[in-house]
């Protein structure tokens, strides 16, 4: 398939720039699921396309990179609503955990993936059980993911590490590799030191990246020192975890010293600045961390904890609370923030030719409608487009050269028949809990 996209107004995204760049009167080609040109239409090479997409009055822009979900939890949405983290975990969301099968996975793995690829989410790095069940369905609905089994063990039998490893032998490049696998050890307060010497040999070994969650709380924190006589970060790097590549959810309550460690190990920071506020986990010194040259992205942890999955969220609210919380309307740029929501995360996922529209980029892009009241004028599209788009503002959303979304449409999921399976499911999960009660 070839495609040409035109009429648009582009940034083909921003890495290590002071600003997001811009060029109106632009063209995007796509070959297959590959970019061969972006740029200006005056400057474009011959093409000829099978389909045209006219993208006047929008900007074409790399597919956001949720660098940090829990999918299946859309069936948790506004569960415990405001208790403290504790009575949360304890007595709202585990107790519904137990309810799950395969069957109410797969169906609250689509209506997340339904949400993102709305929001214009094209990746995300999920953490969560039932994960041949999670990996099938992305296979299905077409969306680019990093998926992890989560490890939680105590015991020295290693059997979610050994299921992680299965899965990840049976799915990593998958589907004409969306698909990509990391091993997921929850937290260093939910395993062993035995277990993370393993999981960090056998990432080692298999080329994988290692997604675990890092100080989201100061009871992590407090915990790990108690245990292990570190803070986490330390603790992780004694271990050897920090040797090949790492994404760290929260790291809230962070020191100098663990920046520091993180900095020099090249760990990548996803920041779930909605999730922290409402759990009331902390603010994470994001500001202090990308002045270190730490690599931040951007995650809008699972649903449950935030309440959506619309990274334009997040996208806004990152700049946002480290100007306030540190009096300094200087710090976090709209550059940093964009690059943190699109190509931060697609390179800790571990591709190297994901996250910008270049000629050999995969076409993971979307189309934003500029032509809405929010978004006039566009004088400064640079500050419109943290501070003002809204996810709703998407129109297209294109994973590797295939379109899943398009003016209301999807093109892999039936929204109405999936919302009513969505509905009936998460009832059903209430149903049998109340019967156990
Ligand atoms: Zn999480």
């Amino acid at each position: 398939m070839r495609t040409r996209i035109t009429n648009i107004t582009l940034t083909p995204g921003v890495q290590g720039q002071a600003h997001i760049p811009f060029i109106d009167h632009a063209e995007v080609h796509v070959v297959g699921n590959r970019i061969e040109y972006a740029g200006e239409a005056a400057n474009a090479p011959p093409f000829v396309e099978d389909e045209t997409i006219d993208g006047s009055g929008c900007l074409c822009m790399p597919g956001l990179v949720n660098l940090h979900t829990h999918t299946p939890m859309t069936y948790l949405r506004s569960v415990g609503g405001d208790l403290s983290l504790d009575d949360w975990l304890h007595k709202a969301i585990f107790p519904l955990e137990k309810q799950w099968d395969a069957q109410l996975i797969r169906t609250a793995t689509d209506l997340g993936c339904m949400e993102m690829i709305r929001f214009g989410t094209t990746t995300f790095n999920d953490m969560y059980f039932y994960t041949d069940e999670i990996a099938e369905v992305v296979k299905q609905n077409g969306m680019r993911a990093l998926l992890g089994h989560g490890i939680v063990d105590f015991d020295e039998s290693c059997a979610d590490m050994v299921e992680g490893v299965r899965m990840a032998e049976k799915w990593h490049h998958g589907a004409n590799d969306r698909i990509r696998f990391s091993l997921a050890p929850h937290s260093e307060g939910a395993t062993t030191p035995t277990l993370l010497r393993k999981v960090a040999q056998t990432a080692k070994s298999m080329g994988l990246v290692v997604h675990t969650h890092v100080s989201e709380t100061d009871f992590d924190l407090q915990g790990c020192i108690k245990r292990r006589g570190a803070t986490p970060p330390a603790y992780l790097e004694q271990i050897g975890l920090l040797d090949g590549p790492v994404i760290a959810a929260h790291c809230v309550w962070f020191n100098d010293a663990d920046i520091e460690i993180f900095q020099k190990h090249g760990v990548t920071i996803a920041h779930n600045p909605i999730s922290n506020l409402k759990l009331a986990s902390g603010i994470a010194p994001i500001a202090k961390m990308l002045k270190q040259g730490c690599k931040v992205a951007l995650g809008t942890d699972g649903v449950a904890s935030n309440n959506n999955l619309n990274l334009w969220e997040e996208i806004k609210l990152m700049p946002m609370l480290q100007k306030g919380n540190m009096l300094d309307p200087l710090v976090v740029s709209p550059a940093e923030t964009f690059a943190a929501a699109t190509v931060v995360g697609a390179k800790a996922i571990g591709y190297d030719d994901l996250g910008l529209l270049k000629p050999g980029y995969l076409a993971d892009l979307i189309l934003l409608d500029l032509q809405v009241p929010h978004m006039a004028p566009t004088i400064d599209l640079e500050a419109n487009l943290i501070y003002a788009a809204q996810g709703s503002d998407v129109r297209l959303t294109m994973v590797d050269g295939k379109i899943l979304y398009r003016d209301g449409v999807f093109t892999t999921l039936n929204r109405q028949q999936l919302l009513a399976q969505a509905e009936q499911g998460a009832h059903e999960m209430r149903t049998r809990l109340s019967k156990q009660a």
